[in-house]
């Protein structure tokens, strides 16, 4: 199994990140049978370069997204899915209290 990869949609040749970008996804190794290895984010999000938006890749995963990205939940939830983690993770979200945020 290859390193996953995560992706955002860019401007062309690598310009700045439009304003609305907001998630970063993790591209699906398989794709689809239309669209190949690699062509979408687990969530559906295309990878591959449309017009004025080039797709930009950060491979291995970071820790954390780049400033001003939050992780696609739907990629996130779905990955887990496929590396076995999803158990431990719905074990995290009903362990957590909500009085243990503060307003
Ligand atoms: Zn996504």
């Amino acid at each position: 199994m290859t390193a996953p990869t995560a992706f955002y949609r860019g401007y062309v040749t690598g310009g700045k990140r439009a304003g609305q970008v907001r998630r970063l996804h993790i591209l699906r190794p398989t794709g689809t049978p239309s669209t190949g290895p690699g062509g979408l984010g687990y969530c559906g999000t295309a990878a591959w370069k449309c017009q004025h938006s080039d797709p930009v890749f950060v491979s291995p995963l970071p820790a954390r997204p780049p400033d001003g990205l939050q992780w696609c939940p739907a990629c996130v939830g779905r990955y887990a899915e496929s590396v076995g983690l999803l158990g431990e993770i719905a074990a995290e979200v009903a362990a957590w209290d909500p009085g243990l945020v503060s307003a």
